[in-house]
């Protein structure tokens, strides 16, 4: 017994080794993936009630490196937040947004507002308000049409500081969204207190909404509660027309998911803006 306990523990140690080493592995490799030149951007678009209208893109980060290929944004976002590298990253990430939507305009298409999904290190940071004014600036995108991406937990931890910075952000123009709503602890009470745009409701919320009961009761309690507050709301995470139907009934206003479009290049959604969704 005592000898396999010994064992169990030599296993355990080996795979907390590899777990670790792994992570180092993606921290060393994101060190020089700016330079390197290793991310890109999809853009998802986001679709009103009635069909074939997208109503805005988000943005959303893709890594590819030589030695680890492909690593999802769930992998490597923790830790670039963890080790800082989330700043320049997401300045990138904002400021290569508002160039593409800046030339989208200048081909000629039609344009809708990009949303950019903000971390907390990245918000938190002193520099946050002039990054957002240098991504506009340099890029001369009209600030209507870039929308920032927060999360509850985000503007929850300095609420004073949250409004000032909002405020801010408001006075420019540029649209404030509340990601994954529903999935922190801040109630649509406390929401009213911050001047932001939209509500993107979580696909968990989302996920066989046309016969789940409770998601129901709590989508429509959000849907009127936004709509009384003069709050637009997305739900996220769209892949049935079961689902898309249920939204079309309720007091959605625009919706977002694989049922419509995964997220692709700049070509393609240049494509879609061009015509109409293939939907
Ligand atoms: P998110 O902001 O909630 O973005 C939505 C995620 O759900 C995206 O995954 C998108 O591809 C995926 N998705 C969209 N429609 C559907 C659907 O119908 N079904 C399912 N199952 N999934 C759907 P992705 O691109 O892997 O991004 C994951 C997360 O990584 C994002 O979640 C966001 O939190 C973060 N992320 C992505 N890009 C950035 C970025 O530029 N900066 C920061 N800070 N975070 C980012
Ligand atoms: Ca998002
Ligand atoms: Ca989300
Ligand atoms: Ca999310």
């Amino acid at each position: 017994a005592k000898e396999r306990g010994k064992n169990n523990f030599s296993v355990y140690n080996r795979e907390m080794a590899a777990l670790s080493l792994e992570k180092m592995d993606l921290d060393t490799q994101l060190r020089g993936a700016l330079e390197r030149n290793e991310f890109s951007l999809l853009y998802q678009p986001k679709v009103g009630l009635q069909r074939d209208v997208i109503t805005g893109v988000e943005a959303l980060l893709r890594w590819e490196n030589q030695k680890l290929g492909f690593v999802s944004p769930m992998r490597f976002i923790p830790i670039a937040e963890e080790n800082g590298l989330i700043v320049p990253i997401g300045r990138w990430v904002m400021e290569t947004a508002c160039r593409q939507t800046k030339e989208w305009q200048k081909l000629g298409l039609e344009v809708v507002p990009v949303a950019v999904n903000v971390s907390p290190r990245q918000f938190l940071e002193p520099d946050f308000y002039d990054d957002v004014l240098n991504a506009l600036n340099s890029s001369g995108l009209d600030p209507s049409l870039l929308e920032l991406e927060l999360t509850e937990g985000m503007i929850m931890s300095d609420i004073e500081r949250t409004v000032a910075l909002l405020t801010a952000l408001k006075d420019l123009g540029v649209r404030v969204a509340i990601d994954d709503f529903g999935t922190g602890y801040s109630s649509l009470a406390q929401i009213r207190r911050f001047p932001i745009d939209t509500l993107k409701v979580d696909r968990s919320f989302v996920r066989n909404i046309h016969h789940d009961t409770e998601g129901q009761a709590i989508t429509s309690a959000i849907f009127d509660m936004a709509k009384n507050l003069s709050l637009t709301v997305v739900a996220e995470g769209v892949e049935t027309n079961d689902e898309a139907s249920y939204l079309r009934s309720s007091n959605c206003d625009e919706m977002q998911g694989y049922y419509f479009s995964k997220p692709v290049d700049e070509k393609r959604i240049a494509i879609m803006l061009s015509d109409h969704l293939p939907r």
